[in-house]
């Protein structure tokens, strides 16, 4: 399906509520889009054993958040490394940065990326059009971003907690690409592996249920701040269903409304 105007979308929701799975699916259904996963980028580090992912690591194993200054630092790099910012006259997000020759930095007191104020609009062609997952997480997050870039349509997702609590005992993942699988509902072709590479699934680090409850407890004291900031904006969208399969549909449907 065609966007006729850019969408800027974020997606908000419990953890294992599904973002990574309705952002594939809409990528699906409309190639215009792109994604962003932050949980993802953040894995990717971690792997990689980049400063920032070695940082990152044992927050993310304790189901805490990481920093925001360290997410910012992160996302703003991604996006405007994928051209979805305007280009400021000077940024403290550019690879010629100091602050990111030091990536720990983020844990002083000094702020590394003071918000810039953006001296063009994001473009209005639906080819710049992308979904971030995960992030903002926190209001502070999303007041940075928003000095930065203006997102359109925020998505909170609802589900459940026994659906969640069930449906996070069940998800496997595919870590070098982000593909999730549910041994349950949403199975691979063939057990154990990935439907497009055949390479072995694993289970995340943090989907055990102590760890899930922490992170569940992360996501519901900043979630409240977080929607009423895009609230206020007139921007949030909230859906609900017990699982994805109910909630792609409704998704699909709104934002072909808002963007088709
Ligand atoms: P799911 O992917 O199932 O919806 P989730 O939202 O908890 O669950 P991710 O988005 O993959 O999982 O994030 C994993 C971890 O990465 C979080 O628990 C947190 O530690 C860290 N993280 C991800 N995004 C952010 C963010 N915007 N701010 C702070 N920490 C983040
Ligand atoms: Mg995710």
């Amino acid at each position: 399906m065609k966007l006729s105007r850019a969408a800027r979308i974020i997606l908000i929701g419990a953890p294992g509520v599904g973002k990574g799975t309705q952002t594939a699916r809409l990528l699906e259904k409309f190639p215009q889009l792109s994604a962003i996963s932050s949980g993802d980028l953040l894995r990717e580090n971690v792997r990689a054993r980049t400063p920032l992912g070695i940082k990152a690591e044992s927050v993310m194993r304790a189901g805490a958040l990481v920093p925001d200054t360290l997410m910012l630092r992160l996302i703003h790099n991604e996006l405007s490394t994928r051209g979805y910012l305007p280009r400021p006259h000077s940024s403290p997000f550019t690879l010629s940065s100091t602050s990111l020759s030091d990536p720990l930095s983020a844990t002083s007191f000094v702020d590394p990326c003071p918000p810039t104020p953006s001296d063009a609009p994001p473009s209005p062609f639906p080819a710049a059009s992308f979904i971030l997952d995960g992030f903002p997480r926190t209001a502070p997050q999303a007041t940075r971003l928003a000095s930065t870039v203006s997102m359109n349509l925020v998505i909170h997702l609802h589900t459940p907690l026994p659906a969640l609590l069930a449906r996070i005992r069940e998800r496997w993942v595919h870590a070098p690409s982000g593909r999730v699988y549910n041994s349950s509902f949403n199975r691979p072709q063939v057990d154990g592996r990935d439907d497009v590479t055949g390479e072995p699934l694993t289970r995340r680090d943090d989907d055990d249920e102590a760890t899930y409850l922490e992170r569940l407890n992360a996501f519901e004291k900043v979630s409240g701040p977080l929607l009423a900031f895009y609230e206020g904006r007139g921007v949030l969208w909230r859906v609900e269903g017990e699982t994805s399969d109910e909630i792609t549909p409704k998704v699909v449907e709104e934002v072909v409304r808002r963007f088709g």
